[in-house]
């Protein structure tokens, strides 16, 4: 376990029965209020994940608070992905089953240009759905997917199954 790992691993906490009973939620809040630790993140992700990428793009809400930094960090652009009907211009949107029903998620129709690698972050990687959901919108905008990045993979979920054949990378994995 490296020491990036341990960094990450003591300062995410089990909530359990959050928001349902029964799941076990990852609460990242006191890695981000950690300095050191928030900036370990973001530079890893930054300077090795996002290496090549021309925009990194967020998935709302968690997403968006490691992906804008990372771009900043990467000097690459930011593009949110959010849930339907909060984007103001044209979208394409991508509908996805979750555990009970569906969600629909949206990125502006000209967030991307053909040819762009895009890095798509998020805070946790668990069934799969989102994540899959984004590739699908950054391909239908004619941009690559370079990559997938989250902080935590729960492996128990196999999300990285359902990636389409995206390879994602963790910093952390249980
Ligand atoms: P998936 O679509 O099942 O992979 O769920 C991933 C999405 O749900 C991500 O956008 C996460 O922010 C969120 N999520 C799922 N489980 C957790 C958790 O335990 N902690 C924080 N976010 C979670």
């Amino acid at each position: 376990v490296s020491e990036l790992s341990e960094l990450i691993l003591g300062r995410i906490r089990d909530i359990p029965d959050y928001p349902q009973p029964g799941i076990l939620f990852k609460d990242i809040t006191p890695l981000l209020a950690d300095a050191e630790a928030f900036k370990a993140v973001v530079d890893e992700l930054a300077l090795v994940h996002a290496a090549g990428a021309d925009k990194i793009v967020g998935i709302e809400a968690r997403g968006f608070i490691l992906a804008a930094p990372v771009a900043y960090r990467a000097g690459a652009g930011f593009v949110p992905m959010r849930k339907k009907g909060k984007l103001p211009a044209e979208t394409l949107e991508e509908t996805y089953d979750l555990e009970y029903g569906s969600a629909t998620i949206e990125m502006h129709r000209d967030a991307l240009s053909p040819g762009d690698r895009v890095l798509i972050v998020d805070d946790v990687l668990a069934t799969g759905g989102t994540a899959r959901a984004a590739v699908e919108l950054v391909r239908r905008a004619g941009a690559e997917v370079a990559g997938i990045s989250v902080l935590m993979e729960l492996s128990f979920l196999s999300g990285r199954d359902r990636l389409d054949g995206v390879e994602p990378r963790a910093l952390v994995t249980v």
